[in-house]
Order: C-alpha cells, then sequence, then structure tokens
C-alpha cells in the first residue's frame, strides 16, 4: 500500500444468522441450540474471499459462538486476522447495566482468548448500542483494558444511532487511553447515512465508497462492517418476523460476495487494531 494512501477498517460481526435484532422478538435465545449452525460455513466462506486477495480484517465475534465453534476462531487467527469481542450473546448494551456488562465482556473474552490464544484488545457493541443513553459502558471498557471500541453509529435509525457523535476516532473518555472507532457513514446535504453491513447489501456500492473517501479526505480511516449470514443466500427464512425485518434481513444476500470483492478491491485495509493504534497517535 503506498504511504499516502489511508488503509481502513475491514470487519466481521461473527454471528449465527438468527441472532440478530430482526428476530429477537420470534426466536428465543433458548432455543438457538436446537437451530442447525450456518456461521462456520458462512465465516469460512468470508475467510476465502478475504485470502483471495490477500486484506487482513478484525472478526468481532460472540462468546456464544466461540464457546460452540472454537476451531474457527483458531483459523480466523491463524489466517492472521484480529478476533476481537462482540459480546457474549448478543445483547444491546444499553439493556444492561454496568455489572452485567462487566460479567458479559469477561465472559465472552475468556470465550475468545481461549479458543484464539490471543489477546483480545477490541470491541463492538451489539447493534451499535452504546450511545448517549449509557456512557457508562466505555468506562467498563476502558477499566477491562482495551484499547478500542468500534460500537458507535452515528446516525438516526429506528434501532440505534448516536447522530452528535464524531464520525471518525476519538477518545470518548477524557482519563482514558481508550478509542472509539465509529462506523463510516456518508455525510449528505447535512444527513448522515448509514453505509455497511444490510445498508451495502441493499443501496448502491457507490455510497460507500462515497463516504470512504470523504473521511479519508479528512485524514481519517473509514471503518466498514457486514456480517457472514449476508454471504448466505441459502439461510432458512423466518416467516413469521415483521415483513419489514424480512425485508431488510433476506434482501439481495445472492449479491453481496460479488459487491464486497468489488469494495475490497478499491479501497486499502486493514485490522482494527493497527487503525486504533495509528489514530492514537495522533489523537490529543
Ligand atoms: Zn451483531
Amino acid at each position: 500500500m503506498p504511504p499516502d494512501r489511508v488503509a481502513n477498517g475491514l470487519s466481521v460481526d461473527v454471528e449465527e444468522w438468527f441472532q440478530v435484532g430482526a428476530f429477537e422478538r420470534v426466536i428465543d435465545r433458548a432455543d438457538w441450540d436446537s437451530i442447525a449452525s450456518r456461521v462456520e460455513a458462512n465465516t469460512g466462506a468470508v475467510l476465502d474471499l478475504f485470502a483471495e486477495s490477500g486484506v487482513r480484517a478484525t472478526f468481532f465475534t460472540l462468546g456464544w459462538v466461540a464457546q460452540r465453534h472454537p476451531r474457527l476462531i483458531r483459523r480466523i487467527a491463524e489466517a492472521g486476522h484480529e478476533v476481537a469481542s462482540h459480546g457474549w450473546d448478543h445483547r444491546r448494551v444499553f439493556t444492561m447495566d454496568a455489572p452485567t456488562f462487566r460479567a458479559d465482556l469477561a465472559r465472552a473474552r475468556a470465550a475468545l482468548e481461549d479458543a484464539g490464544g490471543q489477546a483480545v484488545t477490541g470491541y463492538r457493541a451489539p447493534s451499535f448500542s452504546i450511545d448517549a443513553r449509557n456512557p457508562w459502558a466505555f468506562t467498563e471498557l476502558a477499566a477491562a483494558g482495551y484499547a478500542y471500541s468500534s460500537s458507535v453509529a452515528p446516525v438516526v435509525h429506528d434501532h440505534y444511532g448516536w447522530r452528535a457523535a464524531p464520525r471518525y476516532a476519538f477518545r470518548p473518555l477524557p482519563d482514558a487511553a481508550l478509542i472509539e472507532l465509529p462506523v463510516t457513514v456518508a455525510k449528505l446535504a447535512g444527513r448522515h447515512l448509514a453505509t455497511g453491513g444490510g445498508f451495502f447489501r441493499m443501496l448502491p456500492a457507490a455510497l460507500t465508497d462515497f463516504a470512504m473517501r470523504q473521511v479519508n479526505g479528512e485524514g481519517h480511516a473509514g471503518i466498514f462492517y457486514f456480517h457472514p449470514w449476508e454471504v448466505d443466500p441459502g439461510q432458512p427464512r423466518v416467516s413469521r418476523a415483521p415483513l419489514r425485518s424480512r425485508v431488510r434481513h433476506y434482501a439481495r444476500l445472492g449479491a453481496m460476495a460479488g459487491k464486497l470483492r468489488g469494495l475490497i478491491a478499491r479501497h486499502d485495509w486493514g485490522r482494527i487494531d493497527a487503525i486504533a493504534a495509528r489514530e492514537a497517535m495522533r489523537l490529543p
């Protein structure tokens, strides 16, 4: 990569296709173990896709997944990717109190470190659930020794969002080294438009390209994310979920892998721990 170009953070939120906000009211956590797992095959497809282009990425993984699929976590680590935490079982942080969040962090990290054999220093809140409601979450992350979090989406959205948050790296606490790296949004006519995950799948890739170049032009790394289930057109259909959730979850799954290949080829990418370290040296 030429030194004048900014590497962006490439990230995957590793969870089963059914461990998503869209299905939380129709699929009970108690039933998760009875549903056929697809996370290992789906994440394997993502690892193959990354290997094709030689990129390294960060895999924010549920402790629940690491406990059941330790070989997958080892495979991620051995391919040179970063294993980071996505919490234990996808409970949103703003539904927990501080001691519960602390326990969730510790349980997930232990499972991820046991399986991957690497120190876990990064965290992404399920459904970007750190916002103006729960700034105490940053205090917990700093106390637990995390170097960075990538848990904020600076958008207005029906399920999440912290519109007033900065669009790129900031220190959320005055007295701690912890860095927050929000997911990249496009700033257009005074609005913030979300770009990763289902937004990337459903909207033209040009919007994500625009957002990445926009933050790069301001001298910062962009942060992109998606999920392993988004490259799996064969996943089961949950007909009893609300129509809007089904549209969001199942739209354009078959086109995702090709769209990702194009995005990966058009920008420079790296692990988020490396980006956090670089941003930490630049921030006051
Ligand atoms: Zn997630």
